[in-house]
């Protein structure tokens, strides 16, 4: 287990909680066209409970 990876326990149960990651697909505002982002979310594997993972925004995208 690498020592810098990150943890969070659940608010609602305390369970460990794990990172997904996920795709976004966002229409481009004026264009008909669809870009993917990459994000992160908590998912506690006990109960449904989820929320953003607060990663490190890119500007100008
Ligand atoms: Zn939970």
């Amino acid at each position: 287990l690498a020592a810098d990876e990150p943890t969070r326990e659940c608010p609602l149960c305390g369970e460990t909680m794990r990172l997904h990651e996920r795709e976004l697909s966002e229409r481009v505002p004026g264009t008909s066209e669809f870009k993917t982002r990459k994000t992160f979310e908590w998912v506690c594997p006990e109960c449904d409970y989820f929320e953003d993972f607060d990663a490190p925004r890119v500007e100008g995208g």
